[in-house]
């Protein structure tokens, strides 16, 4: 008689029967459709990225959290649970969704015109468009109010000129969000959103080849050579580095709940490849020090969904603060990697290779600390949080 990592802290008891029906939805088309394919995508480098996004449409979960123009407006915790349910398969799958809804959608949805919102959100929701989020540059990252990619006007029109960097889905989409600087302050105020159709000239996105992690996920740069847009392009309500951050601190909701899916996926698999596995006659998960790396990581493990679902309630009742996503987005991934190695050590050898999900899980993850934020960075915040003191520079 054993008991599930989600029997253990109740987890059910956490969501309502709607947010749990659609995490099941999620688990089940992920397990069916995509799973299978995992290992070569990350082997090869390569995802059907196309193919990916319309099943996605489909099963309902791009923009899912979002109001009309064809989302569901689910729940945010039920948005999480998917998350969750993506990330257990592939750090790289939750990715695509998180840019697609929380990031490029989502600034539409935010801060867009009433005609952007209908030109784009629909069919992203379907997955027929594809969006990227350009916000990180070659020298700025943690630091994007430095960026230096420029917005001059030329009559009515914008001249879009810049590079950005590491961005996510750039290659396959068909719409980039992205940010530029319109003043000379230098200090993000003058910061504002485009909406840039990718087959606008002067526009291009190289993908970024040779990554150790995130291999089963599009990663480019984005060219912006004279990029000639209308005034209509610019995201009409977002001014300064407030408009970026807000849907920066929507996609980290996501990896909060995220990250706890690759946990969950590296302790079930441990967990069951320990008993199945003798060393010195007996099962590897009856000896004493298997089960104390088990508890421990369970404890983690559990400790971090229930993180995810009191900052979700929060979410679903208006009342999530940044600094919370922080708490959220630093514990859960620091501890989602250190559970990734530590379960790949109970493998031994066979956790080195793409048979199992560990390293991949692992190896993913480090991304995930990086972009959305560095752990550096959310320590950053929560401690001006708490001190009242910014310690940025
Ligand atoms: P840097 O900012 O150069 O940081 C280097 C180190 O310095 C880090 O450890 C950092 O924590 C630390 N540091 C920074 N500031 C401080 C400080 N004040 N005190 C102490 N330490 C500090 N960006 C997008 O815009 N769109 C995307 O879709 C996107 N997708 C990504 C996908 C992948 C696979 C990756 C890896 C990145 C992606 N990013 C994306 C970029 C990501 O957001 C940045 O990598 C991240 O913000 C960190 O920036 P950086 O890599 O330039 O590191």
């Amino acid at each position: 008689m054993t008991t599930t990592l989600n029997e253990l802290f109740a987890v059910d008891r956490l969501f309502d029967e709607d947010e749990l029906a659609i995490a099941g939805t999620v688990r089940d088309y992920v397990k069916r459709d995509i799973a299978p394919s995992l290992a070569q995508w990350y082997e090869e480098g390569q995802i059907p990225a196309r193919e990916l996004a319309r099943g996605l449409g489909e099963l309902g979960v791009l923009g899912m959290h979002l109001d009309g123009y064809g989302c569901a407006g689910t729940s945010a915790k039920a948005y999480g649970l998917a998350c969750l349910e993506l990330e257990a398969a592939d750090s790289g799958l939750r990715s695509l969704v998180s840019v697609q809804g929380s990031l490029a959608m989502f600034a539409i949805w935010r801060w867009g015109s009433e005609e952007q919102k209908q030109e784009w959100l629909p069919r992203m929701a379907a997955g027929e468009a594809i969006g990227c989020f350009g916000l990180t540059e070659p020298d700025y990252g943690s630091n994007p109010g430095g960026m230096r990619t420029r917005a001059r006007r030329d009559g009515d029109d914008w001249i879009l000129t810049g590079n950005k960097m590491w961005i996510t889905n750039g290659s396959v989409a068909d719409v980039a969000v992205v940010w530029a600087q319109t003043g000379e302050q230098g200090d993000g105020s003058g910061v504002r959103g485009f909406v840039v159709p990718t087959d606008t000239p002067g526009f291009s996105a190289p993908a970024i080849k040779h990554k150790m992690s995130l291999r089963a996920s599009v990663t480019s740069e984005l060219v912006l050579d004279g990029v000639r847009l209308p005034a209509s392009a610019m995201l009409p309500e977002a001014q300064g580095l407030r408009g970026p951050l807000s849907c920066l601190n929507e996609a980290r909701f996501g990896i909060v709940f995220g990250a706890m899916g690759a946990a969950r996926d590296c302790l079930e698999t441990a967990i069951a490849y320990a008993g199945d596995r003798d060393i010195f006659d007996r099962p590897l998960s009856s000896f004493q020090l298997t089960q104390a790396k088990f508890a421990d990581m369970a404890l983690e493990y559990g400790k971090g969904v229930l993180l995810a679902a009191q900052l979700g309630g929060l979410k679903d009742a208006g009342a999530l603060a940044p600094e919370q996503v922080s708490l959220g987005k630093l514990n859960n991934v620091r501890e989602a990697i250190k559970i990734a190695r530590n379960c790949r050590t109970v493998l031994g050898a066979a956790g080195i290779t793409l048979e199992f999900p560990l390293m991949r899980h692992a190896n993913n993850l480090e991304s995930v600390l990086t972009y959305e934020g560095t752990s550096e960075v959310h320590q950053l915040i929560i401690g001006q949080a708490l001190t009242g003191q910014a310690a940025y520079r």
